[in-house]
């Protein structure tokens, strides 16, 4: 058994605001409220394990 694969492990992702294209990186498992540090809108809230993202990601990063 070939064990090249690998898992995604992402940890962060990048995200652009929707409102004001401010690209920031936000944690796979915020536990707190993520707010766009330029506007104020809200990019991601906690949902128990991994942070429900309001904003459009534009990659992952581990
Ligand atoms: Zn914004």
């Amino acid at each position: 058994m070939v064990r090249t694969h690998r898992e995604n492990r992402s940890r962060f992702h990048k995200v652009k605001c929707p409102d004001c294209e401010n690209e920031q990186m936000i944690f796979e498992k915020a536990s707190s409220v993520v707010d766009c540090v330029v506007c104020g809108r809200v990019l991601a809230e906690p949902s128990g394990g991994k942070a429900l993202i309001k904003a459009d990601i534009l990659g992952s990063f581990e």
